[in-house]
Protein backbone atom coordinates (compact mmCIF):
# COMPACT_ATOMS: atom_id res chain seq x y z
CA UNK A 1 0.00 0.00 0.00
CA UNK A 2 1.64 3.53 -0.99
CA UNK A 3 1.45 6.00 1.12
CA UNK A 4 3.10 9.62 1.39
CA UNK A 5 5.69 11.09 3.02
CA UNK A 6 3.99 14.64 3.79
CA UNK A 7 7.64 16.68 4.17
CA UNK A 8 9.53 14.93 1.29
CA UNK A 9 5.98 15.55 -1.21
CA UNK A 10 6.66 19.16 -3.24
CA UNK A 11 3.09 19.39 -4.49
CA UNK A 12 3.85 18.56 -8.36
CA UNK A 13 0.82 17.29 -8.51
CA UNK A 14 2.64 14.43 -10.87
CA UNK A 15 0.93 11.44 -9.17
CA UNK A 16 -2.61 12.96 -9.23
CA UNK A 17 -2.38 13.66 -12.84
CA UNK A 18 -1.43 9.67 -12.97
CA UNK A 19 -2.86 8.05 -10.71
CA UNK A 20 -5.31 5.00 -11.98
CA UNK A 21 -7.62 5.05 -10.21
CA UNK A 22 -8.51 8.63 -9.54
CA UNK A 23 -8.05 8.63 -5.53
CA UNK A 24 -4.89 10.85 -4.84
CA UNK A 25 -6.10 14.14 -4.07
CA UNK A 26 -3.68 17.83 -3.09
CA UNK A 27 -4.74 18.63 0.76
CA UNK A 28 -2.67 21.94 1.50
CA UNK A 29 -0.25 21.23 -1.37
CA UNK A 30 0.27 18.08 -0.13
CA UNK A 31 -0.57 14.92 -1.88
CA UNK A 32 -2.85 12.21 0.23
CA UNK A 33 -3.79 8.82 -1.54
CA UNK A 34 -7.54 7.60 -0.47
CA UNK A 35 -6.13 4.15 0.59
CA UNK A 36 -9.68 2.43 0.94
CA UNK A 37 -9.91 3.05 -2.70
CA UNK A 38 -6.48 2.15 -3.94
CA UNK A 39 -6.01 -0.41 -6.73
CA UNK A 40 -2.22 -1.05 -5.68
CA UNK A 41 -1.05 -0.38 -9.32
CA UNK A 42 1.68 1.20 -8.46
CA UNK A 43 2.05 3.69 -10.87
CA UNK A 44 2.72 6.97 -8.64
CA UNK A 45 5.76 5.34 -6.92
CA UNK A 46 7.06 5.67 -10.62
CA UNK A 47 5.93 8.92 -11.34
CA UNK A 48 7.25 10.50 -7.76
CA UNK A 49 10.15 12.75 -8.46
CA UNK A 50 10.90 13.35 -5.00
CA UNK A 51 10.49 9.37 -3.40
CA UNK A 52 7.83 10.82 -1.47
CA UNK A 53 6.01 7.89 -2.39
CA UNK A 54 6.92 5.02 0.23
CA UNK A 55 5.96 1.56 0.43
CA UNK A 56 4.30 -0.02 3.37
CA UNK A 57 7.19 -1.66 4.97
CA UNK A 58 8.52 1.45 6.41
CA UNK A 59 5.27 1.75 8.16
CA UNK A 60 6.14 -1.07 10.47
CA UNK A 61 7.77 0.40 13.16
CA UNK A 62 4.78 2.78 13.41
CA UNK A 63 2.26 0.59 12.97
CA UNK A 64 3.88 -1.58 15.81
CA UNK A 65 3.66 1.48 18.16
CA UNK A 66 0.01 2.29 17.41
CA UNK A 67 -0.78 -1.40 18.27
CA UNK A 68 0.84 -0.96 21.55
CA UNK A 69 -0.71 2.46 21.96
CA UNK A 70 -4.07 0.66 21.68
CA UNK A 71 -3.08 -2.20 24.20
CA UNK A 72 -2.12 0.72 26.66
CA UNK A 73 -4.95 2.49 26.57
CA UNK A 74 -7.48 -0.92 27.19
CA UNK A 75 -5.48 -1.54 29.93
CA UNK A 76 -5.91 2.25 31.30
CA UNK A 77 -9.84 1.49 31.41
CA UNK A 78 -11.47 1.15 34.64
CA UNK A 79 -12.80 -2.37 33.55
CA UNK A 80 -8.55 -3.42 34.04
CA UNK A 81 -7.15 -0.84 36.11
CA UNK A 82 -5.40 -1.80 39.12
CA UNK A 83 -6.55 -5.50 38.29
CA UNK A 84 -3.48 -7.51 37.39
CA UNK A 85 -5.42 -11.01 36.98
CA UNK A 86 -7.81 -8.78 34.37
CA UNK A 87 -5.09 -7.13 32.48
CA UNK A 88 -3.04 -10.44 32.37
CA UNK A 89 -6.07 -12.04 30.59
CA UNK A 90 -6.39 -9.27 28.30
CA UNK A 91 -2.82 -9.58 27.74
CA UNK A 92 -3.56 -13.34 26.76
CA UNK A 93 -6.54 -12.56 25.13
CA UNK A 94 -4.72 -9.84 22.39
CA UNK A 95 -1.75 -12.65 22.21
CA UNK A 96 -4.01 -14.73 20.75
CA UNK A 97 -5.47 -11.91 18.41
CA UNK A 98 -2.68 -11.26 17.06
CA UNK A 99 -1.59 -15.06 16.55
CA UNK A 100 -5.02 -15.17 14.62
CA UNK A 101 -4.12 -12.13 12.24
CA UNK A 102 -0.87 -13.79 11.82
CA UNK A 103 -2.35 -17.08 10.86
CA UNK A 104 -4.33 -15.36 8.75
CA UNK A 105 -1.72 -13.18 6.60
CA UNK A 106 0.37 -16.78 6.36
CA UNK A 107 -2.73 -18.18 4.55
CA UNK A 108 -3.27 -15.64 2.44
CA UNK A 109 0.04 -15.61 1.46
CA UNK A 110 0.16 -19.46 0.68
CA UNK A 111 -2.93 -18.56 -1.16
CA UNK A 112 -1.38 -15.77 -3.00
CA UNK A 113 1.70 -18.16 -4.34
CA UNK A 114 -0.17 -20.94 -5.51
CA UNK A 115 -2.34 -18.50 -7.44
CA UNK A 116 0.94 -17.31 -8.99
CA UNK A 117 1.87 -20.93 -9.72
CA UNK A 118 -1.24 -22.31 -11.12
CA UNK A 119 -2.09 -19.06 -12.83
CA UNK A 120 0.55 -17.07 -14.00
CA UNK A 121 3.47 -19.38 -14.36
CA UNK A 122 4.33 -20.17 -18.08
S1 LIG B 1 -1.02 2.64 -6.36
FE1 LIG B 1 -2.13 3.26 -8.23
S2 LIG B 1 -4.25 3.54 -7.56
FE2 LIG B 1 -2.99 3.51 -5.71
S3 LIG B 1 -2.57 5.66 -5.32
FE3 LIG B 1 -0.83 4.86 -6.51
S4 LIG B 1 -1.35 5.31 -8.65
FE4 LIG B 1 -3.23 5.53 -7.44
S1 LIG C 1 4.49 13.21 -7.38
FE1 LIG C 1 5.51 13.12 -5.39
S2 LIG C 1 6.13 15.22 -4.96
FE2 LIG C 1 4.60 15.33 -6.61
S3 LIG C 1 2.66 15.62 -5.53
FE3 LIG C 1 2.91 13.41 -5.80
S4 LIG C 1 3.89 12.73 -3.91
FE4 LIG C 1 4.14 14.95 -4.02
Amino acid sequence: MPWIKRDLCTGCQLCVDACSAGVIVMEEDTAIINEDACIRCGVCHDVCPEEAVRHDGERIPDEVQANLDWIKTLLAHDYYANDKAKQKQLIERLGKYYTKNKKVIEKTSEQLEMLINEEYTE
